[in-house]
């Protein structure tokens, strides 16, 4: 169910609701391959109970709007929007590739996304993405793909900095360019996926499955709000304000499962959630 308690207008809501999305019959999809399994599963058994509030979803909704750039972007040597199938392990798999350039060789996943994620590395999740489309394609009878990338289009990117910052993307649009696995791994990587989702009981998401920002220590001068350094250990901070002196201190910076609190929609049917969304608003009634 699909809530609006931040009272977006009708339009954007609807918009929101009336999502085309069809996974054609698969078992399962490439998108939810790469999920935690434990994730998944409570996506799958709470499908009916799931509750996400529109404002949640319009991040997912920019990355709908892709679609339009596709079409516009499609040509006779291109295939856009193609959902591809393999049966693997008794199971169904499919996974949708945005383009594919055939004169190029280039497979190309579209996504909106924000400058700062577009600066770092590749994501891995992005990288096993395209590894696994190109292997349904090549199953698909695709052949002669040469280069795997994200098309990314920076949602708040601006002109305006661009002569400020060293490091600036200097175009609202970037290329980042995925290394391509040999096919034996990347049909080893699919196995091992699904056997993982098969699994009746997988394991509690890991840590970095959680997104988990460890707990850090400020180093804070006396009356500033604004810490000196943060550091990974405690000692380090410690040794740091020894040195500064003059009534300095350390701050812990608690550690926080971003995806658990912010990004997962089975937190409340999760029993770690569960502890970690009630610890969080007991920290917020107290405060
Ligand atoms: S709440 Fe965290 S641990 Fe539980 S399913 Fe979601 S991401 Fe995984």
């Amino acid at each position: 169910m699909i809530t609006n308690s931040s009272n977006l207008p009708d339009s954007i809501y609807r918009a929101v609701c009336n999502d085309s999305y069809d996974d054609g019959g698969s078992d399962i999809t490439v998108t939810s391959l790469i999920k935690p399994p434990h994730m998944r599963r409570l996506q799958v058994q709470h499908k009916n109970e799931i509750v996400e509030d529109a404002a949640d979803r319009i991040f997912s909704l920019l990355g709908q709007a892709t679609h339009t750039i596709l079409e516009r972007a499609a040509a006779d040597h291109c295939i856009v929007e193609r959902r591809f199938f393999v049966e693997r392990l008794g199971w169904k798999v499919s996974g949708q590739v945005d383009f594919i350039d055939q004169t190029e060789g280039l497979l190309a996943d579209f996504k909106v996304t924000s400058r700062y994620a577009a600066m770092g590395d590749l994501k891995p999740e992005h990288e096993q993405q395209l590894n696994l489309n190109n292997l349904l394609s090549i199953e698909n009878g695709i052949t002669g793909i040469k280069r795997l990338e994200i098309i990314a289009i920076l949602r708040d990117w601006s002109k305006m900095h661009v002569s400020r910052e060293r490091d600036y993307p200097k175009s609202q649009v970037a290329v980042l360019r995925a290394p391509m696995w040999p096919r034996e791994a990347t049909e080893a990587f699919l196995l091992d996926r699904i056997k993982a989702h098969q699994d009746p009981n997988p394991p509690l998401c890991s840590p970095k499955d959680r997104w988990e920002k460890p707990q850090r220590y400020a180093v804070m001068p006396k009356g500033k709000k604004r810490a000196l350094k943060l550091y990974d250990d405690e000692l380090s901070a410690k040794n740091h304000v020894a040195k500064v002196g003059k009534g300095a201190r350390v701050e812990p910076r608690p550690g926080e499962a971003i995806r658990c609190l912010h990004y997962c929609n089975v937190a409340q049917f999760c029993s770690f959630g569960k502890h970690l969304l009630s610890q969080k608003q007991s920290e917020t009634e107290e405060s």
